[in-house]
């Protein structure tokens, strides 16, 4: 009796118990198909990223022995969509049985489910056997509230799974959050490590991509890609950033830079996203670094919230509100996307420096993402949707069930605050303090109106402006509004003018 099991892009764990013995009644089954290139628009890394690891896998897969059969993009016989080849599969194989494991994606979700549904052999979903939580951890622990506070989440998490905990089950150091430790900019010391990632050859891949038809933006340039591709790769990431990277990451975790796109960050998220890489396996290292003395408490905290609170808790989200969370639009936001989100082109020098190494690496860090990108696309009114769209498309790390309430939740605060406390938004001098970008740039940091005035002053302000019957009453802005109320008539009007003169013309920025 032969069982066919589906593998999807996502889910390349080498540690998973399907693959812990050899049966030759069992066919595994990877399939790089247009359903998945074409659902939204991607960057050319992320389909070759996703494309490569598991061309990787599927070999190391029959290396081990196990019976594997790989649809290429341009395989004659690939029918392009999860159930046609599914089906094709099945006959070929005489498959008597279909399984597999339970995917992260509302959309992959309900697909394999109706798939099954309408199956003659028995089907059957199995764990990924990667997470911390359940899908439904969070609603279980939120119920009806109308905010589910994160921290309240990580705290729980921290207890349960004993991280970073004394003997009394209290919290190391005396407290659980070492955020405001974590806020410092980068004065270009101390020194970003050497990237020793591996450069891969993948022209040959590129090129049945690109023959195939697949639509995609972004560099695919081989100097540009190096994310790890294999287990092996995705350990020696890992080993240098606790060496190297960790001891610094707490300090400049929000700092931003034009000298290092990079800074101190793990680049990590894709091989965690992916599922080469297990969360324990990550957050075992860190902790055992702060234990050895070799990174700092707030560093290994801020990094270990990142895993077992935000990564586990927006899953939770995520699987708590789909499938209606994408529709969301607490302000009513409108306005399509500027054309310099395709390109970086603008004179804004921190959306030319984030979109710029975006579009180049597939990879901005989170700062960047909320507080310049996401920033900007809130005071401005972006669609949330059509931000949502080129978030999960640019980023390598970007799955839905991450990145939707990410970009949705947290970022633009279209869900009306059932993540976000606050919206996350700022004028330049945030900017200003946590980064270099201000230097330089076209318009000035400090001024509110005339046509120098950087964007982002004169929008902060119409944005609480016109959105004052849905935030006044928010205690974390009153104070937004007691100094917007103190601006003498005038400057409140130079403020209106140069506000709408930006948002008439957001594509000369
Ligand atoms: Fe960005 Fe404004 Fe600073 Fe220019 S001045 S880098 S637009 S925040």
């Amino acid at each position: 009796m032969t069982t066919l099991r589906l593998i999807l892009g996502d889910q390349l764990n080498p540690l998973h118990s399907w693959f812990a013995q050899t049966d030759n009644n069992v066919v595994y089954t990877l399939m790089e198909i247009r359903q998945e290139t074409d659902y939204v628009l991607h960057h050319a890394q992320k389909i070759i990223g996703i494309f490569a690891a598991m061309r990787d896998f599927a070999r190391h897969l029959a290396a081990l022995g196990h019976r594997v059969h790989y649809l290429k993009i341009d395989d004659t016989d690939n029918r392009q969509s999860l159930p046609a080849n599914l089906d094709a599969l099945i006959k070929r194989y005489q498959a008597q049985r279909f399984e597999y494991q339970l995917p992260d994606e509302w959309r992959l979700a309900q697909q394999l489910q109706d798939y099954c549904h309408n199956l003659p052999i028995p089907g059957q979903a199995s764990d990924s056997e990667h997470f911390y939580t359940q899908r439904e951890d969070a609603r279980e622990l939120f119920g009806g509230q109308a905010h589910w506070l994160m921290e309240k989440f990580y705290r729980r998490m921290r207890v349960k799974h004993s991280v970073l905990l004394d003997t009394n089950q209290r919290p190391l150091g005396g407290r659980w959050n070492f955020d405001h430790d974590n806020r410092k900019a980068w004065p270009g010391v101390p020194a970003v490590p050497y990237d020793n990632r591996p450069r891969h050859d993948h022209a040959e891949l590129w090129q049945d991509i690109v023959a195939a038809g697949v639509n995609s933006f972004g560099a695919a340039d081989a100097d540009d890609f190096r994310w790890p591709l294999n287990r092996q790769q995705v350990l020696q990431q890992l080993d240098a950033f606790i060496a190297d990277v960790l001891p610094h990451f707490g300090d400049f975790q929000d700092a931003m830079s034009r000298r290092s796109w990079r800074l101190f960050h793990s680049l990590l998220s894709f091989a965690l996203n992916s599922k080469m890489l297990n969360p324990r396996e990550v957050v075992e290292r860190a902790e055992a670094a702060y234990r050895h003395g070799q990174a700092p408490l707030a560093a290994c905290e801020g990094f270990i919230r990142q895993i077992i609170g935000w990564r586990e808790y927006v899953r939770g989200v995520y699987w708590a509100k789909m499938p209606t969370y994408v529709l969301q639009n607490h302000f009513g936001h409108d306005r399509p996307l500027p054309s310099w989100f395709w390109t970086g082109e603008t004179q804004m020098n921190c959306l030319a420096a984030s979109i710029g190494q975006s579009l180049q690496y597939a990879y901005a860090h989170h700062i960047q993402r909320l507080m310049v990108i996401g920033n900007f696309a809130l005071l401005a009114g972006l669609a949330p949707e059509a931000v949502h769209r080129w978030y999960l498309g640019v980023y390598i790390d970007a799955f839905e069930w991450v990145e939707l309430p990410n970009t949705l939740g947290m970022s633009q605060f279209a869900d009306g605050g059932l993540l976000a406390t606050k919206p996350y938004v700022s004028s330049a001098a945030y900017i200003d303090r946590m980064s270099d970008y201000c230097k330089g740039c076209r318009y000035d940091k400090k001024a509110r109106s005339g046509d120098r005035a950087c964007p982002f002053n004169a929008l902060y302000w119409h944005f609480f402006s016109r959105h004052r019957d849905k935030l006044q009453r928010n205690p974390r802005v009153s104070m937004v509004y007691r100094n917007l109320d103190r601006f003498a008539p005038a400057e409140r009007d130079a403020i209106v003018r140069r506000a709408e003169a930006v948002l008439a013309d957001l594509d000369r920025l």
